[in-house]
């Protein structure tokens, strides 16, 4: 039986059943609140973040994929503290998050010294625990693909290729930077079934998407609630059309939300994105899904079969 690695140690994916394949608990500016405390009251945010988890499983969800790394402001040991005794498999990410360039530390040095760090993560553990990343993630947005974006996402497939950790992305998906990411990782040799272009949801170019889909691999539908880049309504209608031209088997589903998110002040957020939380799509897209004319067998297909498939195809190669 095939496992993957969770916050609380391997698991059999025959368990993780519905996934959230995109979230995260923290998204911290990283280097403020270690320089500045006061910025936030972490001991709050770590019980208000156990609370919302604890929610999760209570309209269904069974795994959470955490794609917070590098860049984001990643602490196992805080999300530990938050999410290590919730009744839910948390996945969590090796990788790095940029637009356009690097740390200083990996400016100076190869991709193969990234690629390092990041199969340190998913064979070792991460920051000196044993809990080990089982995602790589990396990100191009509307800057394209600079120096920096592409040692990273050569550092992202080198180490997917020697792990057979899956990769997930993040793209600006109106300037279809997921082709790039594509193009990038298929010179590198990377098998594009074992790869979920991300936020793909956040466009209804129908081309676009059945392009990345061709191509073999999984697009993320996971910014459900960012209402403000395309409303609920709209990514319900793309998911539907999808599922009608046959794609219900290579899209899974997320909110690419955050309990606590300091990139903008908290009140501006839930004004603008109230939607935008770890149980929108259990409490209305799936019903709006299913009112779409999507079946349940497709719904299972995009919240259970899909993200199984995505560990399942595991080894190096
Ligand atoms: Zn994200």
């Amino acid at each position: 039986m095939p496992q993957i690695e969770t916050l609380r140690g391997p698991v059999d994916t025959s368990t993780l059943g519905f996934t959230l394949m995109h979230e995260h608990v923290f998204v911290l500016s990283q280097g403020v609140p270690e320089n500045f405390p006061t910025v936030w009251d972490e001991e709050a945010e770590i019980a208000a973040a156990r609370d919302r988890l604890r929610e999760l499983t209570a309209v269904g969800v069974q795994t959470f994929v955490d794609l917070t790394v590098q860049g984001l402001g990643r602490d196992i040991s805080r999300l530990r503290k938050a999410a290590g005794d919730v009744p839910l498999n948390v996945v969590v990410a090796t990788g790095l998050y940029t637009y356009d360039t690097l740390p200083r530390y990996f400016e100076s040095r190869d991709a193969d010294v990234m690629a390092g760090l990041f199969v340190r993560d998913i064979t070792e553990g991460i920051q000196g625990t044993h809990v080990k990343a089982a995602i790589l993630k990396c990100a191009t947005d509307e800057p394209g693909v600079t120096e920096g974006v592409e040692k990273v996402l050569r550092a992202v497939a080198r180490a997917h290729r020697r792990t057979g950790a899956p990769i997930s992305t993040h793209t600006h998906a109106a300037t279809h930077r997921g082709v790039e990411q594509q193009d990038i990782f298929e010179q590198e040799g990377v098998d594009l079934g074992r790869v979920v272009i991300g936020h793909s949801g956040d466009s209804e170019d129908l081309d676009y998407l059945q392009a990345l889909m061709k191509r073999g691999s999984f697009i993320g539908m996971d910014r459900f609630g960012v209402d403000i880049y395309l409303t609920t309504e709209k990514r319900v209608a793309t998911i539907a059309r999808l599922c009608e031209l046959g794609y219900a088997g290579q899209m899974v589903l997320s909110h690419d939300a955050s309990s606590y998110f300091d990139w903008f002040p908290a009140e501006a957020v839930r004004a603008t994105v109230p939607n935008w939380h770890f149980r929108h799509i259990s409490e209305a897209v799936l019903p709006a899904l299913r009112r779409a004319g999507v079946t349940d067998e497709q719904i299972r297909q995009m919240t259970v079969d899909n993200p199984r498939r995505v560990f399942e195809q595991q080894g190096s190669y």
